[in-house]
């Protein structure tokens, strides 16, 4: 349903997106009245509903249509040990250069030139790089002391792999399955930016795929083509989604294979989720490091192998922003800008809206009833504020797929007009067939 996103430039793009997150309820800086939070943001009464839909239709891709992957849900809170094994206490970090003239922090990575300070200026001023650990470290009960140390997880996977051997005996599989999570991640990240691209806390989506080690590239290559194809269908364009595999140099320490799916930003090509090979990294290390074997026995076969693991790790969070960047779309509707959200119904915030003509009783009343009846199928919004033309802008810019108007023919006719949200198109249908009509024309 979506189409490709308007020609605007770049940066009005993002200001308007940031704009409209906030006028319409989507996302809020966070901490706002105490001056804002850089690196977190909070979901607002359309945002948190938008945000449930973007996993609830990962879930039902990962999970619910699926015979061979199950879900968890780990804790967020996890010792040491767990990431010692992972690898993640002694190499999750990035490179950090300081700016001795202005003090401010950067990624050396992120720098276009090393010897400049891109916020002052001035060059000559940096210093040399070194590693900076991501994760945030607490501490559990009463005594900060470093035995008492805990981490918030940096990524889901972890959860996977300690509960690898409990999942596939609980869930009766074998290879090749999956365990699907989502759930928050945390990042002391050095430059947190771009609305909701990069913040400390965030939500990914994560599946570990457990193959039989022969059989790890040729599911690689499967589970890149469907989480493309996951996007596209869900309304991205093709011009603005990509994959592009990682060169040897750019792996990670765990990673034999990495391709990431990318999302045209407005600020150029940038990843939207990585899907690794990561062989038998995880497994063996949390092996070797708790004593417990992780391994896949064939009772028939008599195999026994520790199973290569596949990962398709998406950012929940950070892929909302790119369906509101794509669906995003201004035109010229009889001289004036009409905003719209071209979103795919199954992720914009309201279903349909409910739009009394007027405040008089018997239309409210007949409206309510409407509303109520469609409720336990479809989300509804009920708006009887304003001129029906504003009320109208304002679904557009909600991204509502239908607009229901009730009128005082409907008294008479028992019929309602339904608008839809791309072509303005309107259409005269009986209170009886609305709910068929509406699921019909959503696909839900
Ligand atoms: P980047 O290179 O952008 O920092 P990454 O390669 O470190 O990302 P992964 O560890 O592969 O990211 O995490 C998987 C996904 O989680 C990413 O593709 C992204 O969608 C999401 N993600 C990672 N870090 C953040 C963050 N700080 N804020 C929002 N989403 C994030």
């Amino acid at each position: 349903m979506a189409k490709p996103t308007s020609d605007l430039p770049a940066s009005d793009l993002m200001e308007k997106i940031t704009n409209l997150a906030k006028r319409r309820g989507f996302v809020f800086q966070s901490a706002e009245i105490y001056g804002g939070f850089r690196s977190a943001y909070d979901f607002g009464p359309t945002g948190v509903l938008m945000l449930r839909n973007v996993k609830q239709a990962w879930w039902r891709n990962m999970v619910q249509l699926r015979d061979d992957i199950v879900g968890l849900d780990a804790s967020i809170l996890a010792p040491p040990a767990v990431w010692k094994a992972s690898g993640h206490l002694e190499s999750f970090s990035d490179p950090l250069v300081d700016c001795k003239a202005c003090g401010l922090r950067h990624r050396e990575d992120d720098l276009p030139d090393l010897n400049t300070c891109p916020a002052c200026g001035k060059s000559g001023e940096l210093t040399d790089a070194r590693e900076f650990n991501l994760m945030f470290k607490t501490h559990a009960g009463p005594v900060a002391e470093e035995g008492a140390a805990v981490y918030l997880r940096p990524e889901t996977a972890q959860g996977m792999f300690v509960n690898f051997a409990l999942v596939m005996g609980a869930a009766r599989k074998k290879p090749p399955f999956g365990i699907a999570q989502i759930g928050k991640s945390f990042r002391n990240e050095i430059t947190p930016g771009n609305f909701i691209f990069r913040t400390r806390e965030f939500e990914q989506m994560e599946m570990e795929y457990f193959v039989p080690p022969s059989q790890s590239s040729q599911w690689h290559s499967y589970w890149c083509e469907e989480r493309l194809s996951w996007y596209q269908d869900l309304g991205i364009p093709s011009d603005l989604i990509r994959l592009r595999a990682h060169e040897a140099d750019e792996l990670s320490h765990y990673s034999s294979q990495t391709s990431d799916v990318e999302f045209l930003y407005p600020w150029g090509w940038g990843e939207l989720e990585g899907i690794a090979n990561r062989g038998d990294y995880d497994l063996t290390a949390h092996s070797q490091h708790s004593g417990h074997k992780l391994e896949y026995f064939d009772q028939a076969s008599g195999d026994r192998y520790v199973p290569h693991v596949i990962e398709p790790a998406a950012g929940a969070t950070r892929a909302m922003l790119a369906f509101l960047l794509a669906a995003y779309d201004e035109e010229d509707v009889r001289g004036e800008t009409r905003t719209v959200l071209r979103l795919n119904p199954h992720l914009a915030p309201f279903q349909a809206a409910i739009l009394p003509l007027s405040r008089k009783e018997a239309l409210a009343h007949c409206s309510q009833e409407i509303a109520k009846t469609l409720r336990p199928y479809l989300m509804i919004d009920y708006d009887e504020t304003q001129s029906i033309g504003r009320r109208y802008r304002r679904q557009d810019e909600l991204g509502t797929p239908f607009c229901v108007t009730i009128d005082f023919e409907t008294l008479e006719d028992k019929c309602v007009t339904i608008r839809e949200r791309d072509t303005m198109d309107q259409q005269r249908v009986p209170i009886d067939t609305l709910l068929e009509n509406l699921r019909n024309q959503l696909a839900i």
